[in-house]
């Protein structure tokens, strides 16, 4: 008798989860996939949840100021009006229909897909909460030799009077009406990327963060910048804010802030950080070593204190990025398992992760901030490049795009790219290969470009704003 049903059990069927089975399966080795809401839950947070719905309805708000500036282009009329039911419900057929390729994906390479609500029991034991045949609860349970943990996260809401009538970015998606009066609190990617969504989409937006600027973390320049953008296309941001307290009345909700101005609207959204999804997980019982907010501690193979459990993605609580999910998988499988034939074995690589926030403009960056590559190189040079696309000298739209170059005097190396405007994550995914590549200045400066576009700043920018 075999001492294990599988070889590699996987909690969790979102961005990690499903590339590690996959990837596993591939190897030959026998995997089992557990999901706690089924074959629709597959692809996790991105794909029902995350990236994906929310670019679709970027897209959506898109074409609301296209609309808008197409007169300037010749094109005459009224703008169309957003079918808000359309929208969801369009939504909703192509995320099926992406849940649909995952599971064959999975099936495919031979992945054992269990339904199922997933507690640890043991180092090796996994026990899945199912439905019997007659509906009524019931359960089953495996034995693997290794179980990695890639449950991902959840929103995280602060408790205060009335926090019961909030909504996360987990229900934007599908709430009944559209909601024409829209609070958002946070001021990170969700709230900054909702916020210019729902905006765009012809809601009023007021935007409240806590703090002195939104994006802490970003490129102060580009956070200023991308405030100032955000406030120009309709979004009421309003910095140093809180709310107090919310009550449900006739005419909407009543949010009293903490400045004393009381706010009427028809939805509040709390983006103010995700937590790891460890409820019920049983990581007690096991003994895995948990950190703040729950996460699952992890050495940089991934395993945790327990030999045979593995851990990655957002469950770790650190980079929470889809491509970072699936670069520490395909770094654990390659360990694990071995590479692909002929290959060698991937290493996840944490410096220079891309990344793109998708406001209206766009965020996009790479590397180290102007601050964080003074502090490590203390002698930068930076460049700088603001100016109005020329989409827009027709258009009539007011928005100004950013493009920022940071380099190391000493060696001439791009240390940090930035950019505030359209299609700026779509832009900064080509700059990214060079930087991993160790691109200098001088060889920015020998790259011709492409004319007329925006990017071809970033090769022609030749004076420097600071050092030099
Ligand atoms: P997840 O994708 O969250 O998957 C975890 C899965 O585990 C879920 O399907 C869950 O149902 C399942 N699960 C949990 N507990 C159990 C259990 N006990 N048993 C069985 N199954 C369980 N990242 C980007 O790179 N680009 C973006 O544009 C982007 N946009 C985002 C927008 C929003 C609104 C949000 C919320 C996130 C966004 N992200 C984006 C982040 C990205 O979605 C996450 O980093 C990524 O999904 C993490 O993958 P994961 O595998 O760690 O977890
Ligand atoms: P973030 O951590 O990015 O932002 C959370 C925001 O909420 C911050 O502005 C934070 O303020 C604020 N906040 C935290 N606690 C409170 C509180 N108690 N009261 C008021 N404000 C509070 O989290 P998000 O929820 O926006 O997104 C989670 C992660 O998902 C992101 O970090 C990102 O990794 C990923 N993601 C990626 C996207 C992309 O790639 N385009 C898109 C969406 C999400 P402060 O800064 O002061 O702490």
């Amino acid at each position: 008798m075999r001492q294990f049903d599988f070889d590699f059990l996987v909690i969790g069927g979102g961005s990690g989860g499903v590339r590690a089975a996959r990837m596993a399966a591939q190897r030959g080795v026998r995997v089992a996939l557990a999901e706690a809401q089924g074959v629709d839950g597959l692809g996790g947070t991105c794909v029902n949840v995350g990236c994906i719905p929310k670019k679709l309805y970027s897209y959506a708000a898109h074409y609301g100021e296209g609309f808008a500036e197409a007169h300037g282009y010749g094109w005459e009329g009224e703008a169309p009006r957003l079918n808000w039911a359309t929208l969801k419900a369009n939504r909703a057929r192509e995320i099926t229909r992406l849940n649909g390729v995952y599971a064959n994906l999975l099936r495919g390479s031979g992945v054992t897909l269990l339904n199922g609500f997933a507690q640890l029991q043991d180092a090796h034991t996994v026990r899945l909460a199912t439905l019997n045949a007659d509906g009524s609860p019931g359960h089953t349970q495996y034995r693997a030799e290794r179980i990695l943990i890639a449950t991902g996260g959840t929103p995280y809401v602060p408790h205060f009077q009335g926090s019961e009538h909030v909504i996360t970015s987990d229900d934007i998606f599908d709430l009944d009406t559209f909601p024409q009066r829209l609070l958002v609190v946070g001021g990170g990617y969700i709230a900054s990327e909702f916020a210019s969504i729902f905006n765009g989409l012809g809601a009023h937006v007021t935007q409240l963060y806590r703090g002195e600027q939104i994006l802490r973390g970003f490129d102060d320049e580009i956070r200023h910048f991308a405030a100032a953008e955000l406030q120009k296309a309709g979004v009421d941001l309003r910095l140093n804010a809180g709310v107090l307290s919310i009550e449900r009345q006739t005419d909407g909700l009543h949010v009293q802030l903490e400045d004393g101005n009381l706010l009427v609207v028809d939805a509040v959204l709390y983006a103010t950080g995700r937590v790891p999804n460890v409820h019920g997980l049983g990581l007690d019982t096991v003994g895995v070593a948990q950190g703040e907010q729950g996460a699952v501690v992890v050495d940089a193979d991934y395993r945790t204190n327990v030999p045979s459990i593995y851990a990655l993605g957002d469950v770790t609580h650190r980079v929470q990025l889809t491509p970072v999910a699936l670069g520490e998988a395909m770094q654990l499988v390659d360990h694990l398992f071995g590479p692909a034939a002929g290959k060698a074995p991937r290493q996840m690589r944490y410096e220079l992760i891309p990344t793109a926030v998708f406001t209206h403009p766009n965020i996009g960056t790479v590397g180290l901030t102007e601050a964080q590559a003074r502090e490590r190189y203390g002698n930068i040079t930076v460049f700088r490049s603001e100016f109005r696309a020329l989409k827009h000298t027709l258009s009539g739209n007011p928005e100004r795009t950013l493009m920022k170059l940071v380099v190391d005097s000493a060696s001439d190396r791009v240390v940090g790219l930035h950019m505030v405007g359209a299609e700026a994550g779509e832009i900064v995914q080509g700059f990214a290969v060079a930087m991993q590549a160790g691109a200098t200045k001088a060889v920015f400066d020998a790259t011709l470009g492409i004319h007329p576009t925006a990017a071809e700043e970033f090769v022609t920018m030749r004076e420097p704003v600071r050092g030099g």
